[in-house]
């Protein structure tokens, strides 16, 4: 492994082994164990990390492909890693492939801190809006709606019982980079019932029996939390029963139900319409 100063007062280890143990440590950021251990996780793209970085997320190791020297974005992003007291490695292309897993692996990666939202720490003011996902299986679905509620401009999500990983490289891919602008709090059932006992303003769950149409209610009056089930089996009882409301989004054709992340989706964009005040899109053609 050879090193050189970056423009940064600090070094940039160059790195063409797979067998580095830096890049050992990388690699198994993939799985969840290795994720919790170090309580870290990897995010790739440039802008992705300079989003992080700017938001205040703690960078502990930026990599970036030979390619990237002397590129005057990439050197001050190894700048700010290392005065951020972070690593900066400078990786063969086979190296980064391994990492990322991809064949053609973006030009950057970064490894950050997990960092979590603690329930009580959540203050809902009037005109906020937090979902809570119920046992989300599907990282996908997650990343999805984690980048609607940033879109939306709620608040956040509380990921309730067992849940994918938030902080998985396939979550984080379906973010797209709203992973670092989003809080996320976990906390069992129970944790979360208890929570929700504090909650002042309208509990809103989506059933696929609910009796009440969602374009019906008046989400103008204090916090929203809503509540999303999971992809197989919906709002358990407990969850259910602990609602102000329960919303069905009315649905044509053959389709049982609508997916997690669209529904969330719909959901989100009517009860945040009022605050969009989304413009009508003139049409100049
Ligand atoms: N088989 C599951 C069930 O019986 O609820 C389907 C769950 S659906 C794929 C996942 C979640 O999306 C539901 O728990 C609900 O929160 C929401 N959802 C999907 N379609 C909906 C609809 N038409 N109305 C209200 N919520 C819906």
């Amino acid at each position: 492994m050879n090193e050189r100063h970056a423009g940064a007062p600090g070094l940039v280890k160059e790195v063409t082994s797979l067998a580095n143990p830096l890049v050992k440590d990388i690699k198994a950021l993939a799985q969840k164990k290795f994720r919790d251990q170090q309580n870290a996780f990897m995010a790739e793209g440039l802008k992705l990390v300079i989003d992080a970085l700017d938001l205040g997320w703690q960078i502990r190791t930026l990599v970036f492909a030979k390619a990237g020297r002397g590129n005057a974005a990439v050197e001050k992003v190894a700048a700010r890693t290392v005065a951020a007291g972070g690593t900066v490695l400078e990786v063969s292309e086979k190296v980064l492939v391994a990492i990322t897993r991809r064949d053609n692996p973006q030009m950057v990666v970064g490894v950050f801190s997990q960092k979590f939202l603690a329930l009580m720490d959540i203050r809902a003011d009037n005109g906020d809006v937090w979902v809570a996902l119920d046992r989300v299986r599907d990282p996908g679905n997650l990343g999805t709606v984690i980048r609607t509620i940033d879109a939306v401009g709620a608040k956040g999500v509380i990921l309730v019982g067992d849940t994918t990983d938030p902080f998985s490289v396939e979550t984080v891919r379906a973010t797209m980079g709203s992973i670092f602008a989003v809080p996320v709090a976990k906390a069992t059932t129970e944790a979360f019932l208890a929570w929700r006992g504090g909650f002042s303003g309208l509990v809103a769950g989506t059933h696929l029996k609910g009796a009440v149409d969602y374009r019906s209610v008046d989400f103008s009056r204090g916090p929203v939390l809503l509540m999303m089930g999971n992809e197989q089996q919906g709002l358990p009882e407990s969850l259910a029963a602990s609602c102000d409301r329960l919303l069905r989004i009315p649905q044509a054709g053959r389709a049982d139900s609508l997916n997690l992340a669209v529904a969330t989706g719909i959901m989100l964009f009517e009860i945040r319409r009022g605050a969009l005040k989304l413009e009508p899109i003139v049409d100049q053609q």
